[in-house]
């Protein structure tokens, strides 16, 4: 019973704190993402469409790249990375909600141009260069991000190409068997 008074208690403390903007009231949201897509050389084969397979022998032979290859079409030399994008978006605001609605009862800030930013988030603010820093901050998270994303499809593609080099190593063992098979049954028809 204490407990569900003190709780009471509280929601109606917070709920007489003043709204930390103001309807009409220009504010700057700082955002980024990660997932900005943009074409670069593909990091397997650098735009050459193929790598060079060494056989045991020392003979090289080139393979089509998987890594920039889409479907049917092809390696194409170039890939799409995901990288980091951020800006500062200049809006009014249209809506103030408290949030009853939100884990943390703060409060929810809609704006101009499609803002819709939960307060506690810490990305809307009264002015551009608190924004901007806030950008700078969530923009070096989003590279991070990225990079990561990159880095681990990167290392997967080389795990396939290294099954694709073991996939034919494996096939010309298999034929050297066969001809070594067919070459012996030749030479004993002749000893015959
Ligand atoms: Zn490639």
């Amino acid at each position: 019973m204490a407990a569900i008074s003190t709780a009471h208690a509280k929601g109606r403390v917070m709920a007489s704190e003043r709204p930390p903007f103001e309807f009409g009231q220009t504010i700057y949201v700082a955002t980024a993402q990660a997932f900005s897509e943009d074409c670069v050389p593909c990091p397997i084969c650098a735009g050459k469409l193929h790598v060079t397979l060494t056989l045991g022998d020392g003979t090289t032979t080139p393979v089509g790249c998987e890594f920039c290859a889409g479907g049917y079409s092809g390696p194409k030399g170039y890939v799409t990375k995901h990288g980091p994008s951020s800006s500062v978006v200049v809006s009014t605001v249209t809506g103030l909600t408290r949030g009853k609605f939100f884990d943390d009862n703060g409060w929810h800030v809609e704006g101009t141009g499609h803002v819709s930013e939960r307060v506690s988030a810490g990305n809307v603010f009264d002015n551009e260069a608190d924004a901007e820093a806030r950008r700078g901050v969530l923009h070096a998270a989003a590279a991070e991000q990225s990079r990561d994303n990159f880095e681990s499809q990167f290392k997967r593609a080389k795990g396939k190409t290294t099954w694709t080099v073991g996939y034919h190593r494996s096939c010309i063992k298999d034929l050297e068997r066969k001809l070594e098979w067919h070459r012996g049954k030749l030479s004993a028809g002749r000893v015959a």
